[in-house]
């Protein structure tokens, strides 16, 4: 069997068109949402991520607002100007990029941003209203995957779903998204025992660990939907020299051979993060400004 292929950044270009005509729609009763994204330090591959969130948010015909700060910035410089951001009407949405310099405590700042403009879902107040079935901003990531399952697979209900991760922003959220579609849960992470065994046993398998092609196509169940979010940077074969390339946490090429649907990397999840980040813009601005919440974009 050759599994189907999940294109996020053809399903990502469509969530895109649909975000753009309701900015339209906002815009023309003079409501334009804004997006302000924090960068503090040099970090390369953010860098390349904050200026692609810009641009797709320009794109849509949202405002980017971006503020780059230098790496020795103060705990104090950083809330101050979130402070500002919180306050600032034209903001609807705020985005720390992540990672922060060591120096700066993550959860404090994250959970400094007011929760009505928390478009990445990380703050403790929107963990805790998904965690309890309460309207939050769902984390992007996680939410563009329920997205593509929802869409492939139409109803989750009753489906065994593997995640395998566990962190704050993916594993944990996409295994709350997973359960509040019925599915059974199980999150796996570096101390389960008998990783493969658990693997095999998911209809819907979600990879989000961070270790270069890591589950081969063995530990998948034949006919699985297989959602890979890992993004590694791997040497070229052979020697070694040569152009990095990007793979996934899923051996792809074998995975494909058994799975029923699969993600690529690149080109799969990646797409569908920033244009769940903008969709969740909109859906911050339209509750700011009690407007009908755009809920169906991400249905
Ligand atoms: P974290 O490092 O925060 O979490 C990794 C998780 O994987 C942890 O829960 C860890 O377990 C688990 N893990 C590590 N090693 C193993 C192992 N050998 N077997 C089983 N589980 C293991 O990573 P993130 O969640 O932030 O990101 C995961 C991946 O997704 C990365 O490649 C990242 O780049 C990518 N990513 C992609 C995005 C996209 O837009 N496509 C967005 C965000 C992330 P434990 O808790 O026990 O340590």
């Amino acid at each position: 069997m050759t599994a189907a292929l999940l294109d996020g950044k053809a399903f990502a270009g469509k969530l895109r068109g649909r975000i753009a005509a309701r900015v339209a729609e906002m815009a023309a009763q003079g409501i334009v949402p804004g997006l302000a994204v924090v960068l503090v330090g040099e970090d390369p591959a953010s860098q390349v991520y904050v200026r692609s969130k810009a641009r797709q948010t320009v794109e849509c015909g949202m405002r980017s607002f971006e503020h780059r700060l230098p790496a020795e910035t103060s705990e104090a410089a950083l809330l101050g100007l979130i402070a500002r951001l919180n306050a600032d009407p034209q903001v609807h949405g705020i985005l720390v990029q992540l990672p922060l310099p060591a120096h700066l405590d993550a959860d404090l700042v994250i959970n400094a941003i007011a929760p009505e403009k928390d478009v990445d879902g990380f703050h403790i107040s929107n963990a805790g209203k998904l965690a309890t079935g309460q309207r939050a901003m769902v984390p992007c990531t996680p939410l563009g995957c329920l997205m593509m399952l929802r869409d492939h697979l139409g109803d989750l209900s009753g489906k065994s779903a593997v995640v395998v991760g566990r962190s704050n922003i993916v594993g944990k959220p996409m295994a709350q998204l997973l359960l509040r579609e019925s599915c059974t849960v199980t999150v796996a992470h570096s101390r389960t025992a008998d990783l493969a065994d658990t693997c095999r046993r998911a209809d819907i398998l979600v990879a989000a660990v961070g270790r270069p092609q890591m589950i081969p196509g063995a530990w998948v169940k034949p006919g699985a939907t297989v959602i890979d979010v890992g993004i590694n940077r791997i040497p070229p074969p052979g020697t070694g020299e040569g152009k990095t390339r990007l793979v996934g946490d899923v051996d792809f090429a074998s995975a494909v051979e058994v799975a029923g649907a699969i993600t690529p990397v690149p080109g799969g999840v990646g797409p569908m993060t920033i244009a769940c980040l903008l969709a969740n813009t909109l859906t911050a601005c339209a509750r700011i400004h009690d407007l009908p919440d755009p809920a169906d974009l991400t249905a």
